[in-house]
């Protein structure tokens, strides 16, 4: 075997080794930072090390330095696990090393982007001939989106940004609701659109934007607008209602887009895909790929109804290519221009998981979200605060210093290490909230959570 297939091979077995292992162990990192300082740091090495010796420091320090959320029992913030094939298949593009900017450079990466793209849309509801570009996570989709958006709108009001900026450019209105997710406001902070400089609806006890408000709003405002929807509240797992909203952007011309991080894949549910009714009417949608799909970090997925308005806003170049049956360049539809063959892992994750594989895994989610909520009301000390819609448990400790005793018991629970999850403040109340998202995790899993989390109920 040559040296670089032992190390390959070596490397392959402390990888499974960890995944192996990893339902048993703490959750969270049991290293403290002094130690993996100590573990890691020192001067550079003037010479260099042998291969294996790095690999093996990494490997040691990652099984107490990482965080268990490749493991059955982590709930914390929303992060997926990596189902086997799509960790496989990330080996393979770092193997591959394909810069997958252009098809000349890779065009199994762009073949393999278009198929994914198809996949996804179908998954989603989205329309076919929508465009579909691959990002780093939700955070870069809503940006891309939302970039894509700006020019729109403005095209259609005679201005042309890409070239202008936005000097002298007709004032876009941004609409968004009181519970968008933060990032839609960095997105609209590094467009220049303002992160203030918006009209918040407001919601409903769950989360979700008030339709009925949004008409009059529109109504009120003239000039190009974009309005900001979310299907999958963060904290709550709330969707905002999209037909109706989608009604009123219709209605008055507005641009309508979906943040659906994790909730978009209730489309693949049988018994949920009613919460994303009307998705198919927005004019982009952005996605994750690591949280429920379980592909490894990092990976999102942005989709327009509008491929020329994309491709415009995201390349210098687009403006004057002709539309054609021409290979997939992938840099065409994201701000980045080298990058890594990131729908490769999606891409395996949709073939071995299939339709209906990846509709079980959504819809085991949601029914342990459910069960554990069940768990969590039959105790009288504890209070289950969301409707439990798809995969987000919200509970609270009730009685006087509700708040404190919340806050004790999710510091408790953390410090336990039989699962984590986050701490959350939902309309003003300490919450502790469980994000189900992981394709491994039982219902046994599910009941151990629920014991260790009345054990740390002060
Ligand atoms: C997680 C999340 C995001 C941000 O996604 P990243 O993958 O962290 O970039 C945006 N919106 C919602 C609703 C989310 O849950």
């Amino acid at each position: 075997m040559s040296t670089r297939a032992s190390l390959l091979h070596r490397t392959a077995d402390l990888a499974a080794q960890y995944l192996d292992s990893i339902g048993e162990r703490h959750v969270a990192a049991l290293a403290t930072t002094d130690e993996l300082r100590r573990q890691l740091g020192g001067p550079l090495p003037v010479d260099g090390e042998s291969e294996e010796s790095v690999v093996d420091l990494l490997a040691a320090a990652g099984q107490r330095g990482t965080v268990a959320t490749q493991g059955r029992r982590y709930f914390g913030f929303v992060v997926g696990g990596s189902v086997p094939a799509a960790t496989a298949a990330d080996w393979l593009v770092s193997a591959w090393d394909q810069n997958a900017g252009v098809y000349v450079l890779s065009p199994l990466v762009s073949v393999v982007e278009e198929v994914a793209a198809g996949w996804l849309k179908e998954l989603a509801g989205l329309p076919s001939g929508w465009s579909t570009g691959f990002v780093t996570g939700c955070q870069a989709a809503n940006f891309t989106a939302l970039a894509t958006a700006r020019h729109h709108v403005l095209n259609g009001a005679g201005w042309d940004v890409e070239a202008q900026g936005l000097y002298g450019a007709p004032a876009i209105n941004v609409v968004v609701s009181d519970e968008s997710h933060y990032t839609i406001f960095n997105a609209l902070k590094l467009l220049g659109l303002g992160a203030e400089r918006v009209t918040r609806i407001p919601t409903d006890d769950q989360g979700r934007m008030r339709a009925e408000l949004l008409g009059p709003a529109l109504a009120a405002l003239t000039g190009p607008t974009i309005v900001c929807a979310q299907a999958g509240n963060v904290n709550t797992g709330a969707f905002d209602p999209i037909d109706a909203i989608a009604d009123q952007t219709t209605k008055h011309g507005a641009w309508l887009h979906v943040d659906g991080a994790f909730g978009l894949w209730a489309a693949t549910s049988r018994s949920r895909a009613h919460l994303v009714h009307g998705i198919g009417r927005a004019d982009s949608v952005a996605t994750d790929a690591h949280k429920w799909l379980n592909v490894p970090y990092d990976s999102g997925v942005v989709f327009t109804a509008h491929p020329t308005s994309h491709r415009r806003a995201m390349t210098l170049s687009a403006a004057y290519i002709i539309e054609s049956a021409k290979e997939r360049d992938p840099h065409e539809f994201v701000p980045e221009e080298s990058r890594r063959g990131r729908a490769v892992p999606v891409y395996a994750a949709l073939r071995s998981l299939g339709r209906n594989g990846f509709s079980a895994l959504v819809d085991r989610c949601c029914d342990l979200a459910t069960r554990l909520a069940t768990h969590l009301r039959d105790d009288a000390r504890l209070e289950v605060l969301n409707d439990v819609v798809i995969n987000q448990v919200l509970v609270r400790v009730v009685g006087d210093e509700a708040d404190k005793a919340t806050r004790t018991m999710i510091e408790h629970l953390q410090r336990e290490g039989t699962c984590w999850a986050s701490g959350t403040t939902w309309h003003g109340m300490a919450a502790l909230r469980l994000s189900i998202s992981n394709y491994s995790t039982t219902e046994a899993d599910i009941d151990l959570t629920a014991a260790a989390i009345r054990r740390c109920v002060p």
